[in-house]
């Protein structure tokens, strides 16, 4: 039987009725020439109906999601969180692979269907934390598309070993190589980005570098990271995770950036950092850059904050942007959804006859609405299973939309 699904408010208003076969959506009517539904239905009553939500940068491996609240214990410095996270996270009381389906299931939960997470990968710990998040991501495949990326959280030539550790991380199923402030943590960004881009080449693979290097240093290594970009013929497949320093610079400065990254198809990711002002991202659009969004650090040793919720993160965003009428908070959703999925190299579906049938419910009666008050999610739907309702995942497991609608 075709579940059908009645009223539901798409993105442009209009009020359809969605049919459902095999995981994808089988065919959108306008509601007002819809037939009696002959098969089940069940009836939106006018609620929002959105594609799944695209998270661009999150660290599954550091979350304590699924222990008792732990206060912060690190310093406001970089290496105070490095050292803190180096000493704690060995005793924890949870694997990897079981904080890491906590953050997993939190983020499904809020309507998110893709995301990437960085994985730290360095000497102590070998591919201890990469192990644990390949088994949280086989576990969860029917809940969530991962991309990983082999993070050298403590370096990359100051730490030697790490580019062996990098490279086999790729070769273990990781998807992209990751780089951190190769002047600032390195002091060798020729050492540190040659080193990257050559697994990357010889791999195949993305990559998508840690930037919070301030000022005109940052300013030089997205200039070194652009020009290997091009050089390796890599454009679409580099994305600079953070780079504060476009915020801290002169708009004739930013701009001038922003023209070198857009011809290398350098992407950014921003998480609105609040310790830093942030990037100009209106400008950073207009010049071609595709900039996404991502949580981050959510509730670990780095910060005590967060849901795994990017509805909640583009809208912080846009809060930070001041972006206030509705085409600017179309523009905060489109950096966790269309733009998203151009930086992750995935398709964007949207909800349309033969995409899949992923989505999620909300009482909203437009994105710009669902964005500014990111109300629970109602339903979240992914490939044509329920995995959760009212922002808690389905008790027992996901469960095939057709077995609900014939419930209800
Ligand atoms: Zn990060």
């Amino acid at each position: 039987m075709t579940p059908h699904i009645d009223n539901a408010r798409l993105a442009d208003g209009r009020l359809v009725r969605l049919s459902l076969k095999a995981g994808r959506i089988d065919a959108i009517v306008p509601m007002e020439h819809a037939p009696a539904a002959t098969s089940a239905a069940l009836d939106l009553h006018g609620q929002l109906v959105l594609p799944l939500l695209f998270d661009g940068h999150l660290h599954l491996d550091k979350t304590l999601l699924g222990l008792p609240w732990m206060p912060h214990a690190a310093g406001p410095s970089r290496e105070s969180r490095i050292d803190t996270e180096l000493h704690l996270m060995p005793h924890l009381p949870l694997s990897t692979a079981e904080r890491a389906g906590h953050l997993i299931r939190a983020c499904a939960a809020h309507g998110t269907g893709t995301l990437r997470t960085h994985v730290d990968v360095e000497p102590r710990n070998g591919l201890k934390a990469l192990e644990g998040v390949l088994q949280a991501r086989a576990d969860h495949r029917q809940w969530m598309n991962i991309q990983i990326v082999a993070f050298p959280q403590t370096g990359v030539m100051r730490s030697p070993g790490t580019l062996a550790l990098l490279d086999a991380a790729v070769a273990a199923g990781a998807d992209l190589v990751g780089g951190i402030d190769p002047c600032e943590i390195d002091a060798d960004p020729k050492g540190q980005l040659d080193g990257i881009f050559a697994i990357a080449e010889r791999r195949g693979v993305g990559v998508d570098i840690h930037l919070h290097e301030g000022g005109e240093l940052g300013l030089f290594s997205i200039r070194e990271i652009c020009q290997r970009t091009r050089a390796l013929g890599m454009q679409g497949k580099v994305t600079i995770s953070h780079g504060f320093s476009l915020g801290h610079v002169p708009e004739s400065r930013a701009r001038a950036s922003a023209t070198l990254m857009s011809d290398a198809g350098v992407h950014l990711l921003t998480h609105g950092a609040a310790s830093h002002p942030l990037p100009p991202l209106a400008l950073l659009r207009e010049h071609g850059v595709t900039v996404f969004a991502g949580n981050d650090n959510v509730r670990d040793i780095w910060s005590p904050y967060g849901t795994g919720d990017a509805l909640e993160r583009a809208s912080i965003i846009g809060w930070r942007a001041d972006w206030r009428t509705d085409a600017q908070m179309l523009d905060a959703f489109d950096l966790v959804t269309a733009s998203a999925a151009r930086a992750m190299g995935l398709p964007f579906e949207g909800i349309a006859v033969g995409a899949a049938a992923s989505f999620f419910v909300v009482d909203a009666g437009s994105v710009a609405q669902a964005l500014g008050a990111h109300p629970v999610r109602r339903m979240v739907v992914r490939e044509g299973v329920v995995l959760a309702h009212n922002g808690v995942v389905c008790e027992g497991g996901p469960r095939p939309l057709g077995e609900l609608v014939r419930a209800t």
